[in-house]
């Protein structure tokens, strides 16, 4: 069979996917589909943690950070929106079970990356990524009006005109091609990083949905806006580049050059950190600076009990952080730009949604700050299905000529191309 009909189509299994899917009336045929595995998603790499507004007197103070972060670039609507909705996100996580650091007396804990004023996330270890998603995704497997399908990728959008009614996929497993019809179709295909050389993404996220949204005159907003991680273990090797989260240094940890010297306020924003250690790397002639653990607030005890992963990474890498600084370099991390989205994560196009990190709803502006990613997916994700819910489906013709898909790798390959044409000016 070469149709299928479902009432919404969600691209993408990460938390802005999932979310979506989660937040749509029971009464609702979903179908979510995802490119690789469903743990294969940088949701599942999150480590820092996400960010809340911890009480009203930290209103002013979050929306401050997060905009002298994006150099006032920021939508300041889509900000407030996000700070106001934060609290009864991490209540409705916890709800579902998510499990969050917690004080001896039973609070939240809450820790610092850069560029906050003060601390305000909340973590699970140095894996709160894995910790949501596998909530979220334990949760839509729950639900019986949701159908989860992985290895399968979306190779294009179909429409009737200027609106969106389904989308072509391909089974990768089979290659075999075929259509979903759909009365409303949700694009939460994540990040660039696979188009960079050096990432901490999955490779496997080539910016797909901005891809297709660039081909059908969707509007897309500054697509040159990738954020770099300042620190991100030095190995030499190939793939994706392993992340040590920000919220080290926020802890404590250390930028040092060769001569053991520090040189850089490691709490600044990440494109000023960034930039500080390109610096320094050019001046030295050297491929990484390095990150000492070893000042981090409580030591040892902390380290073991808030960044285990990264300690055994680091280990593994015949590095130990208790006794030596590790080399670092920055690399891919983030997109700040995508599909041009509003607060209910509407693109231009009718009947086509954009949530999480393939959006650009203006959250973040020119730089996004630390941990407010995770946040921002799960938040207008939500408002996307809410929306879906109350807006009606398309209606309107859905025919595709299959035949045009069987060379899907060469398509493929030039929407790769189209796509790091916009994004990639600074190849890493
Ligand atoms: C190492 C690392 C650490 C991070 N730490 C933090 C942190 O501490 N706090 C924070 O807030 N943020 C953090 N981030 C950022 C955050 O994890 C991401 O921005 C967020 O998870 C993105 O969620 P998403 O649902 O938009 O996309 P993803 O979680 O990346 O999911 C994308 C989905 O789209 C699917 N997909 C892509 N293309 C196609 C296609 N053509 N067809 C079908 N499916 C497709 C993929 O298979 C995947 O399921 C981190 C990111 C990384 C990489």
């Amino acid at each position: 069979m070469n149709t299928e009909e479902t009432d919404v189509l969600v691209v993408g299994a990460g938390v802005a996917g999932l979310n979506c899917a989660l937040h749509l009336p029971s009464g609702m045929r979903v179908l979510v589909v995802c490119k690789g595995g469903p743990e294969e998603s940088d949701s599942f790499l999150a480590q820092g943690g996400i960010c809340v507004l911890r009480d009203e007197g930290d209103f002013d103070g979050y929306f401050e950070d997060t905009m002298r972060a994006g150099h006032y670039e920021n939508d300041p609507d889509t900000v407030r929106c996000m700070i106001a909705h934060s609290r009864e996100t991490i209540d409705e996580l916890i709800a579902r079970g998510v499990r969050f650091a917690r004080e001896a007396d039973g609070a939240l804990s809450y820790t610092r990356e850069g560029a906050h004023s003060r601390p305000r996330i909340v973590y699970h270890a140095d894996c709160t990524g894995r910790e949501i998603t596998s909530h979220l995704l334990r949760a839509v497997r729950q639900c019986a009006n949701v159908q989860l399908r992985p290895r399968t990728t979306m190779l294009d959008l179909v429409t009737d005109g200027a609106v969106c009614t389904g989308a072509v996929l391909r089974e990768n497993a089979t290659g075999r091609v075929y259509v979903v019809r759909a009365g409303n179709v949700v694009l939460a295909t994540g990040g660039v990083g696979g188009l960079f050389r050096h990432s901490t993404n999955f490779r496997i996220l080539t910016g797909d949905g901005v891809g297709v949204c660039l081909e059908h005159g969707v509007a897309v907003d500054h697509a040159d806006y990738v954020q770099f991680h300042p620190t991100t273990l030095y190995t030499g090797g190939r793939g994706r580049s392993f992340l040590i989260s920000e919220s080290v240094r926020g802890e404590g940890a250390q930028l040092l050059n060769a001569a053991g010297e520090r040189f850089v306020d490691e709490l600044l924003p990440r494109d000023v950190v960034t930039a500080a250690i390109r610096a320094q790397m050019a001046q030295e002639g050297s491929a990484y600076v390095r990150l000492d653990l070893r000042t981090v607030r409580g030591g040892a005890q902390t380290l073991e009990k808030h960044f285990p992963g990264i300690v055994r990474r680091c280990r593994k890498a015949g590095l130990d952080v208790f006794s030596q600084p590790v080399p670092v370099v920055p690399a891919q991390h983030y997109f700040m730009g995508g599909v041009r989205s509003d607060l209910s994560g509407r693109t231009t196009m009718p009947h086509l949604y954009a949530v999480g990190e393939t959006c650009c709803n203006g959250v973040h502006g020119k730089n996004r700050l630390a941990s407010n990613s995770l946040l921002e997916a799960i938040i207008f994700a939500r408002r996307a299905a809410e929306d879906i819910a109350v807006c009606g489906s398309a209606k309107g013709e859905c025919s595709v000529d299959l035949a045009a898909y069987q060379k899907y790798a060469r398509h493929e390959r030039a929407r790769r191309a189209l796509v790091a044409k916009e994004v990639c000016n600074e190849r890493e």
